[in-house]
């Protein structure tokens, strides 16, 4: 996880929302073989844009991320802050404000088991917990933040949990996301993994409008 100092843009009010982001097909062009190093990343067209968009009308930025390199050995959680400082200096550099709040990431396998790894909505639950809940937590890098107990209790068979805000938006280009987004009852927005997030842009900036519809089971 990584916390980031709490910025805004000159004369913006928090909303009280978050735009919960994945990275890979969305801020950067996603690989099969992962993001390995800062080299390797290469951000979307339009996606610090709209990210700056988004902090401008008052939402914090979550960027959740799965990323199971980590326990498989292929890298360590330092080569990870790497490319996570790369990415947002990248955005900063291309819209000042386009600022980051938090960024958290499962590191397990999908045989792990854990709650975290997207589609379950334990980063989601988490980085509400940080960002509008009394989570204190030095602005540095914090490992093994255990997942909220509410993220394993979802009935993916009822109806969607009611958002912790209206507002809350979840974007990826995967159903796993999607899945993690209805799991904390968000606004749900897909988008190709070769456009990555621009393509829902005037969707995402309009309050009005209430996402995709996403069934996780049915
Ligand atoms: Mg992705």
């Amino acid at each position: 996880m990584e916390v980031y100092p709490n910025r805004w843009p000159e004369g913006v009010e928090p909303n009280g929302a978050i735009a919960f982001v994945d990275r890979d097909g969305v801020l950067n062009i996603g690989s099969p073989n992962y993001i390995n190093n800062p080299e390797e990343l290469i951000l979307l067209d339009g996606a610090a844009e709209t990210i700056g968009d988004l902090k401008r009308l008052g939402f914090k930025i979550c960027i959740v991320t799965n990323q199971s390199a980590i326990f498989r050995e292929l890298w360590d959680e330092d080569r990870l802050h790497e490319i996570h400082n790369e990415l947002v200096r990248n955005m900063l550099s291309i819209d000042c404000d386009a600022f980051v709040d938090l960024i958290v990431t499962c590191p397990h396998r999908q045989f792990d088991r854990c709650s975290c790894r997207k589609p379950m909505p334990g980063l989601l639950y988490l980085g509400d917990q940080v960002l509008r809940g009394n989570l204190l937590l030095p602005l540095t890098l914090n490992k093994n933040v255990p997942i909220p107990k509410a993220a394993t209790n979802i009935n993916w068979w009822k109806d969607k949990p009611k958002p912790v805000n209206a507002l809350d938006i979840m974007v990826g280009d995967r159903k796993s996301d999607l899945g993690a987004g209805w799991g904390f009852g968000t606004r749900l927005f897909r988008v190709r993994a070769d456009i990555g997030i621009i393509e829902a842009k005037d969707r995402l900036l309009n309050p009005l409008d209430t996402g995709d519809v996403f069934q996780p089971v049915r």
